[in-house]
């Protein structure tokens, strides 16, 4: 093949959002990189397609916080030098019942954090955004200016774009199958499926819900990452509002604490109609996924209640309109995996996934930081304790929290 044996200063596996912003970021930093990809570019197989993801400064945990304000740089920066937009400002708002101990540590996380926020009582939030949300009693609700939208598929299109212009090499349909270190003359051999080997000096591994079988076959070591198959719902908002819940009426995104954790985003995708979804999954295997079943039952059945509650009278709650799936890569803590895969491999292998229903915003900090860390060994100014690979081996759980879970993941008959 033409660039089988050819030789890179990096070679990053993967071309959804992390493996795209990674490719770029090593090639700004003047390195010779290819991208491999199993799939078609911009397929529909992973996590990084479709319309719509939320980007907020708001998070439960405070070491978040830091990264998506760098996040938020670099994507104003990507699109300065592409030259169009993928990403639409807008305000983010959490809501929830002021006990929930996740909506207190995010209200504790802004002050520190420099994010302004406001916190609103009940009626307080019935005068904001059209007097579209309606908070049951003992709700609060915290507004930031600091959301947006961002378009998915477009923005890792982006990426990509930006990558080939500093000349990386893309190549898809290109399974991996291998990584091996170079006995010989140091470096990493990565083969694929049908024989090609790419040699590069360092390896770089973002494959999403493929992460546990890749580091399996390679090493024999079993991740905690748990893929599981998620719906998005589309609703159709009632005659008359629908400009109530667009951006250009400052509509939020938005997030909703408690059983379930509910998220949308405003109506700009698909006219007249609006994201509302469950934060949520059922445990599948990435290769055998139950299209028919899988996008279902209580994913969708637990928004209904919720948007009769919360947006009365605004949105119909009868069924979605549309429905789109999609995965999660699931951590027990929820925290993301950024580190060097170790063992044999050492510092030559950089491994990052688990990104657990909300990595795609912070998509271009961590290419920053997985640069940094395949040319480097280090990502400077970055604390990546919280995604250390060894925190598994010190407790199956992770990261201790101070919170409940946000994210359900739900096993029937129909799932593995
Ligand atoms: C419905 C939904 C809503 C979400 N909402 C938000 C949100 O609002 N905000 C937010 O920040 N995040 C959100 N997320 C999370 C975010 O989309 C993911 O964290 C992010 O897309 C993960 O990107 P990735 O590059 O790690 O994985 P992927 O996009 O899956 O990319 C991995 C790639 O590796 C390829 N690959 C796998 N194995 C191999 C192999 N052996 N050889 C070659 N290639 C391989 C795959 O085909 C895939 O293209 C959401 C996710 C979903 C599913």
């Amino acid at each position: 093949m033409e660039f089988s044996g050819d030789r890179f200063d990096v070679v990053v596996v993967g071309a959804g959002i992390m493996g795209s912003c990674t490719a770029y970021e090593v090639a700004k930093r003047g390195q010779k990189v290819l991208l491999l990809e199993q799939f078609d570019f911009l397929h529909h197989l992973g996590s990084s397609h479709g319309e719509s993801r939320t980007i907020r400064a708001t998070y439960p945990e405070a070491y978040y916080a830091s990264m998506v304000q760098e996040s938020y740089r670099l994507w104003e920066a990507a699109q300065s030098e592409i030259g169009y937009r993928v990403l639409t400002k807008t305000p983010h708002l959490d809501i929830g019942p002021a006990s929930n101990k996740s909506l207190q540590c995010v209200i504790a996380n802004c002050e520190p954090d420099s994010i302004n926020a406001q916190i609103l009582h009940r009626s307080q939030l019935h005068d904001m955004f059209s007097g579209a949300f309606q908070l049951p009693d003992q709700w609060i609700g915290v507004v930031t200016d600091a959301g947006g939208v961002i378009k998915p598929t477009k923005a890792v299109a982006m990426f990509q774009a930006l990558a080939i212009r500093r000349g990386v090499v893309l190549r898809d349909r290109m399974e991996v199958k291998d990584i091996q270190r170079d006995e010989e003359g140091g470096g990493i051999w990565v083969s694929a499926a049908g024989g090609d080997r790419f040699w590069g000096r360092k390896c770089v591994v973002t494959v999403g819900a493929w992460m546990k079988k890749l580091v399996k076959a390679v090493t024999g070591r079993v991740l905690p990452i748990q893929p599981l198959h998620t719906t998005v719902c589309y609703w159709k908002i009632k005659e008359g509002h629908e400009k109530e819940f667009s951006p250009e009426t400052a509509f939020p995104t938005f997030a909703s604490y408690g059983e379930p954790y509910i998220y949308g985003t405003p109506s700009l995708e698909f006219p007249g109609l609006i994201k509302i979804a469950m934060h949520g999954g059922h445990p599948c295997d990435p290769d055998r996924r139950d299209w028919a079943s899988g996008s279902g039952g209580v994913l969708v059945d637990s928004v209904i209640p919720w948007i009769e509650r919360v947006l009365e009278g605004r949105v119909e709650a009868g069924k979605p309109v549309m429905k789109q799936d999609c995965m999660y890569s699931m951590t027990p803590d929820g925290d993301f995996i950024v580190d060097f895969l170790g063992g044999e491999f050492g510092k030559e292998v950089v491994v990052a996934g688990g990104f657990s229903g909300h990595g795609f915003k912070m998509g271009p900090v961590v290419g920053r930081i997985l640069a940094e860390l395949a040319i480097l060994g280090e990502a400077a100014g970055f604390e990546l304790k919280h995604f250390r690979l060894g925190r598994f081996e010190e407790d199956p759980k992770g990261n201790a929290k101070e919170f409940e879970d946000q994210v359900s993941s739900h096993v029937s008959q129909n799932h593995e």
